[in-house]
């Protein structure tokens, strides 16, 4: 960002607003975080401020401070629909492409409200009056924090921002692991701690809840788990009926996609997930080094990232896809093996 933005935008939040804060489709601990730290941040400010996610996100998100205040477009697209209407300013945050909030595409696009896009994927849209998108940063959260110190806001930093914050640069990370993680980052993570965010109790909410059934999946992931060393690639399927056997809930599948990665030798880890009752197959990417899974989602599945995790999807079913997939490899060899 400019500083000539920064200052039109501390004029335009001089006074109090309306305001929609947006994250994308099936919202991360990054999405969901940046979004109410951002919120938290707003309403001190003493604006009129809302998050609406385009629909709901794990239970291990549940517990964050004023994650209750949520609205969700799919269950609640009446009254989501005048707080957009009635909007003066909008904040896009964890992506950057309208089309990445589903069915909000359309009120949103039809919205006059000031729109500020916050993010760091690759190749944003340009549908923002402001845009501070960089895709060097660890997360979003990472950049509202920056945001709320470019407009002189540190002295709001509380403890349940700084507990937002900090959920979603520690999953956006793998805890701190990626690297994405910069000496900043880590000198960020320092000031939320200092700023109350309890670092063994967000570990522990986040990663530590799981369900029974949800390793029983994971466990059935792993045996489904396919090496091809030519290719350096490692992938996962888990069919529609996986799911159902194992009561699968929204994130439950979060995460799994790395274990192809942990394996030796192994720089490109994919997860296939048939989604029957939507008629789509998801699908989620990894890479180490500087094979591109962003470009490899653009090109072949309806979908986009960062250079080491993207997403993406197809209309057809688990075994077409994998087919697809293993045909789209060959002209790959090269670049997964240099
Ligand atoms: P995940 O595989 O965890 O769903 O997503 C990995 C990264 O890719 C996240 O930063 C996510 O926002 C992004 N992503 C996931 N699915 C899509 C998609 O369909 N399109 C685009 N452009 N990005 C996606
Ligand atoms: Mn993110």
């Amino acid at each position: 960002m400019t500083e000539r933005e920064i200052t039109d935008i501390g004029i335009l939040l001089s006074e109090p607003k309306a305001i929609v804060i947006v994250p994308h489709k099936n919202p991360d601990g990054d999405a969901v975080g940046s979004c109410l730290g951002l919120y938290i941040y707003l309403c001190q400010l003493g604006h009129d401020a809302i998050v609406i996610a385009p629909n709901d996100y794990p239970d291990f998100l549940k517990w964050l401070p004023f994650e209750k205040n949520v609205i969700k477009y799919d269950s609640q697209e009446k009254i989501a629909d005048t707080y957009i209407n009635n909007a003066e300013v909008i904040f896009t945050l964890d992506f950057n492409a309208l089309q990445r909030t589903g069915d909000m595409e359309s009120v949103l696009k039809a919205s006059r409200a000031v729109k500020i896009m916050i993010d760091h994927h690759q190749q944003p849209d340009g549908y923002a009056s402001f845009t501070y998108s960089d895709v060097r940063m660890s997360s979003t959260c990472e950049m509202v924090f920056n945001f709320i110190e470019m407009l002189g806001g540190s002295k709001y930093l509380n403890p349940e921002i700084a507990t937002c914050l900090y959920t979603g640069i520690m999953t956006d990370t793998g805890s701190f692991r990626y690297p994405s993680t910069s000496g900043k980052t880590h000198r960020i993570i320092a000031e939320l701690i200092d700023k109350g965010a309890n670092n063994a109790a967000i570990h522990n909410a986040v990663y530590d809840t799981n369900s029974f059934e949800r390793l029983q999946l994971l466990g059935r992931a792993l045996k489904n788990l396919v090496v091809l060393p030519e290719y350096r690639t490692a992938y996962i399927t888990l069919s529609q009926e996986d799911l159902n056997e194992f009561q699968h809930k929204k994130g439950d599948t979060e995460g799994f996609v790395n274990y192809g990665l942990s394996i030796e030798n192994i720089v490109f880890a994919v997860i296939f997930i048939e989604q029957i009752q939507e008629g789509i197959t998801k699908i989620s990417f990894r890479s180490k080094g500087d094979f591109s899974v962003n470009e490899f989602a653009r090109t072949h599945f309806e979908g986009g990232g960062h250079i080491n995790a993207a997403g993406g999807k197809t209309d057809l079913d688990l075994s077409e896809t994998l087919k697809k997939f293993i045909a789209i490899l060959p002209q790959y060899k090269k670049a997964l093996n240099s």
